[in-house]
């Protein structure tokens, strides 16, 4: 009698420990669910601050034109180089993007180390709109005089006044659709898919000279896009073996996009992007005289991967997507060579996806800050 009153008091025990622990448990378990609440919520607004980085590693742009170069076919079959990463610098390290959200009105500080090692500047300021930028450049009221011209420089022409970069504004989804290498036998197609959703692009390209060729970079011109530098051989040696040497090359492709459509370029895109294994030593003294000249250069931060051998046609269409979505303001690198049939195809998809995601298109000129690698 006494053993069983004791078991039952044991079992009792053991009913309100069980209950005690259940309760504790589903206690735990309510606020265990209200902490994960609170700390999801900090987790896409801490992601995109690491993304840039990330982004423009895997980006490896020199990659990306080397393999460019080898399709450009005809004339610039030869230029079909490819361009080894320096085995000493990790790409991340030199590939970090800046943009230059600020106003400023020296844009060397774009390109300067401590400028872009930091991460994206929020836009601080909440100005007018950006408008789309449609015409080739020089719209805006210049701000900045023009610098003395050395009595021994080699083209005094090459100057320009640059006006002042109207800020993003926060909340502004915007798309600066860019492609390099042209013109070719796919622009006019190209530019028929623009017209037909409205949309205006930036056009970097280099010494073709055939008639076809020129009549391409006068409708790109006529159609209303930017036509800009990208550099008229594309040799890598030849074009960053020093600051003069640029110029040259520079000044032979601003010449036939000027004798050809009447366009005075005032931007470019250095071939295999502003840094690569081939201008370690000159990337920035290039940068800076084209900058004293009143110059901008652009690189990127979205990649079609159009250049990358093995990319499909998915692939180019999926890379754009995903890589633009993390930005509000994207610069997305794809190549109008004669080999760019993918990237033409797709292009339609593209246009009408990023419409749905709220972008809208624009050409770049010189009031948009540029999106640039970091100089060594
Ligand atoms: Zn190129």
């Amino acid at each position: 009698m006494k053993n069983r009153r004791k078991l039952r008091h044991i079992r009792t025990v053991l009913l309100s420990l069980t209950t005690v622990g259940l309760f504790c448990l589903c206690v735990w378990l309510f606020y265990q669910g209200l902490f994960e609440q609170d700390g999801a919520a900090p987790l896409p607004v801490s992601e995109p601050s690491s993304r840039p980085t990330l982004e423009i590693s895997s980006a490896e742009p020199p990659f990306s034109i080397a393999s460019s170069n080898a399709s450009q076919g005809g004339a610039d079959a030869s230029l079909g180089e490819p361009i080894p990463m320096a085995s000493s610098a990790a790409p991340e390290s030199a590939l970090a993007v800046s943009e230059s959200a600020a106003v400023s009105s020296e844009p060397a500080a774009v390109s300067s180390a401590p400028a872009s090692a930091a991460p994206p500047a929020p836009a601080s300021e909440a100005p007018a709109a950006p408008s789309a930028p449609a015409a080739p450049a020089s719209s805006a009221a210049p701000t900045t005089s023009l610098p003395e011209i050395p009595a021994d420089d080699p083209y005094p022409d090459l100057y320009v006044a640059r006006p002042e970069f109207i800020p993003h504004q926060d909340g502004d989804k915007v798309v600066y659709l860019t492609f390099d290498d042209g013109p070719s036998n796919l622009t006019i197609p190209l530019l028929d898919v623009l017209d037909k959703y409205g949309v205006k692009a930036t056009f970097f390209v280099v010494g073709k000279t055939s008639e076809e060729d020129k009549e391409a970079l006068r409708q790109t011109a006529e159609r209303g896009h930017t036509l800009a530098v990208h550099s008229y051989t594309h040799e890598y040696k030849q074009i960053y073996a020093s600051p003069r040497a640029f110029l040259d090359d520079f000044a032979r492709e601003y010449a036939l996009i000027k004798e050809t459509t009447g366009v005075s370029p005032t931007i470019y895109r250095c071939a295999g992007g502003s840094v690569n294994s081939y201008n370690r030593d000159t990337a920035r003294s290039i940068a800076e005289e084209m900058n004293r000249r009143g110059y901008i250069y652009y690189d990127w931060n979205v990649d079609s991967g159009d250049a990358v051998p093995g990319t499909t046609a998915e692939g180019i269409y999926q890379n754009v997507i995903s890589q633009t979505s993390r930005y509000d303001k994207a610069v997305v690198l794809m190549h109008n060579s004669a080999a760019k049939k993918d990237t033409l195809a797709q292009l339609p998809r593209i246009i009408e996806k990023l419409q749905a995601m709220g972008y809208r298109f624009a050409a770049l000129d010189n009031t948009v800050a540029p999106i640039n690698f970091r100089l060594p």
